[in-house]
């Protein structure tokens, strides 16, 4: 079934930037001599070591165990030697330890035929055992730990399975590369997901102009006897927030601060249902994932299956190259993307794309006063008033900022993308969010 569902108010439709896509397929990066891979590429604790300087490690070897409910599992994307114990300063600000690991021996899966196991016969708690063996998280960009976020809804009212294909920030389109050509391991995590959730209802959502990759899944989902729903949803971005898409999806709106959970929706990314459908059926480990390489600057934009640990100027390399000198290099999409200065730093789990951005391709300006023009609060897609948010927060006043509905706040950055005078709203709201006493995260 396939149905184009309504708009919702607000956000915006800038220019997708990924032609190239629809023509490349994407393809395996070099195996990196030595890659870098941080504890902590997740939302909760860092792991804690297991190995220590000078080990011999196999690929997909346990390196890091997780430490927490929220913490995950970190493997060695590489067999070889650890040379090496450094502290990283992530993109987003968080620092952890990190393991060099210098390449050398055999691997044991890479370009070799391996059998599937026959998961029917495991208990939803086995799968998520595996799962959380595996180190699986959300891959979409957020990091949580997928067997918590399963196991603590399982059986609790969840009625929907929402696998979100829908990346609708410029550039980024790994994800519709993974929709494509790994199709059937897509939809086979689905299964494992509906094994585990018992949802009523599982619906794959894909943007409405990716027409092709909506027959291809239809298709495949007619031929497999599944009886999933694939919904496309307008081209605006964006749409694939979580929240949004719930609200799209099954019309339940869902209340700031809480989760599409707490209206009994499960939303997976479909890079997520993957590697879930990699961990259950061959018990392999996170070890890469489909990265988008792109922006104005490179030279030749492509999707690559990249090891984790692998270098951001690596996989720049690996695609020609730079054109012309960056303005900024950016991890994640040019919207809730974050811009890093040191191109060694490696791609982590969470990593969706590099993008290497011209100074034309970035909205910069300098910053003015409030004219009071509007456009922030028509550019918000839940309906706040971002200008108002910014002034209470700028003058201290967090209570009202809260009372105005802050917390709704899903940091989109549409506000500050429309502002003709430069001001950094979404900056400010973000901030004001974290000041806040800790409360219950989204998923
Ligand atoms: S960042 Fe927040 S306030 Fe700004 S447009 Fe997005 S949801 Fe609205
Ligand atoms: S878009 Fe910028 S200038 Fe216009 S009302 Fe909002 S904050 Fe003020």
């Amino acid at each position: 079934m396939i149905s184009l569902l309504k708009r919702t108010r607000g956000g915006l439709t800038p220019d997708d930037r990924k032609s190239f896509a629809r023509t490349e397929p994407l393809w395996n990066a070099a195996v990196p001599s030595r890659c870098v891979v941080p504890l902590l590429q997740h939302v909760g604790n860092p792991a804690q070591p297991v190995v220590n300087v000078g080990d011999r490690v196999r690929e997909g070897m346990l390196v890091g165990r997780a430490s927490g409910a929220m913490s995950a599992n970190v493997h060695a994307p590489l067999p070889g030697v650890i040379s090496q114990q450094v502290s990283l300063t992530l993109e987003d600000g968080r620092s952890c330890a990190a393991y060099v690991i210098e390449l050398s021996g055999e691997f044991d899966r890479l370009g070799k035929q391996l059998d599937p196991i026959d998961w029917e016969r495991k208990s939803a708690r086995e799968l998520l055992k595996t799962i959380r063996e595996c180190g699986v998280v959300g891959m979409g960009g957020y990091g949580q730990p997928v067997d918590r976020k399963y196991s603590a809804r399982r059986g609790s009212g969840v009625d929907h399975l929402i696998i979100n294909g829908v990346e609708n920030e410029p550039y980024v389109c790994a994800d519709y590369r993974l929709m494509m050509e790994m199709t059937d391991g897509l939809l086979e995590g689905a299964r494992v997901a509906e094994r585990i959730l018992r949802p009523e209802r599982v619906t794959i959502a894909v943007q409405a102009q990716r027409t092709d990759v909506r027959s291809r899944l239809q298709r495949r989902v007619r031929e497999r006897g599944l009886g999933y729903f694939v919904h496309s949803v307008p081209a605006k971005y964006p749409q694939g927030d979580e929240k949004l898409l719930t609200q799209a999806v099954t019309g339940r709106e869902v209340p700031g601060g809480a989760s599409p959970s707490d209206v009994g929706v499960i939303v997976s990314n479909v890079a997520t249902v993957y590697a879930i459908y990699e961990a259950v059926v061959y018990e392999k480990p996170v070890v890469e994932r489909v990265i988008t390489v792109s922006g104005g600057a490179v030279r030749q934009p492509a999707n690559v299956k990249a090891r984790i640990g692998t270098s951001v100027q690596e996989l720049i390399a690996e695609c020609g190259g730079l054109q012309s000198r960056p303005e900024k290099i950016v991890l994640g999409g040019p919207m809730m993307g974050h811009t890093i200065s040191d191109v060694t730093l490696p791609v982590t789990k969470r990593t969706t794309a590099i993008l290497a951005l011209t100074a034309e391709e970035i909205y910069n300006g300098p910053r003015t006063a409030c004219i009071r023009c509007g456009r922030c609060v028509r550019s918000c897609p839940v309906g706040l008033e971002p200008t108002t948010l910014y002034k209470m927060l700028d003058h201290g006043d967090q209570a009202a900022a809260v009372a105005a509905g802050l917390l709704d706040c899903i940091e989109c950055g549409c506000c500050g993308f429309t502002c003709p005078a430069h001001l950094p709203l979404v900056e400010t709201l973000k901030r004001g969010k974290q000041a806040l006493p800790r409360r219950k995260g989204t998923a």
